[in-house]
């Protein structure tokens, strides 16, 4: 493992049972707050789309932001958003997913993404899959592609990936047990 992902790695916290019991929250604060790391991160991530014409990135709320937006400046592509029920002001679409910790409904602005333009979806992690899932499934309504669902972190014991079948999943960090 490079250096970079080593100290990327070290710089997630682990929260035990939070938001509730039994779940282990990574706290990607301190991540954010180291300005190299975290440019270090969004480079890693950048990379991989270089030269791959990306028209927009999509954050996933509301850490997704964070990511998502550096990352459209990186490309040089537009960022939108899809974001928790009521807080979009014009017209949408929504789907319901589930998380690892309750049941939610994710909405989009009918106009965040173009027909037949290349999207890549940005969250700092990935858990079930259930988000991401939605998400994607909302860019395809819109008739979008999405290019690849991209994470900071990727609790691959819940295998998220199964659910996001046919889409391309890459994460920075891959997590194998709690
Ligand atoms: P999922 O739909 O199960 O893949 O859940 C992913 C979403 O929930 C992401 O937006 C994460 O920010 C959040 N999330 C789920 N589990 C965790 C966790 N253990 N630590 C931090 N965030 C989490």
């Amino acid at each position: 493992m490079s250096d970079d992902i080593t100290s990327i790695r070290n710089a997630i916290r682990d929260i035990p049972d939070f938001p509730k019991p039994g779940i282990i929250f990574k706290d990607i604060m301190p991540l954010l707050s180291n300005g190299p790391l975290f440019g270090k991160t969004i480079d890693l991530i950048a990379e991989r789309y270089r030269g791959q014409k990306i028209d927009t990135v999509l954050g996933i709320e509301s850490r997704g932001f964070i990511f998502g937006s550096a990352l459209a400046y990186k490309l040089g592509a537009g960022f939108s958003v899809v974001r928790k029920p009521g807080k979009l002001p014009y017209d949408t679409h929504s789907a319901s997913y589930e998380l690892e910790y309750g049941k939610d409904t994710l909405e989009i602005h009918v106009d965040a993404v173009a027909p037949n333009s290349r999207v890549v979806i940005a969250d700092d992690l990935i858990a079930t899959g259930g988000t991401a899932a939605a998400t994607a499934e909302l860019v395809s309504k819109l008739g979008a592609t999405v290019v690849e669902c991209a994470f900071v972190i990727e609790l691959s014991f819940l295998n998220g990936r199964a659910k996001l079948v046919p889409h391309k999943v890459f994460s920075v960090l891959q997590y194998d047990s709690e």
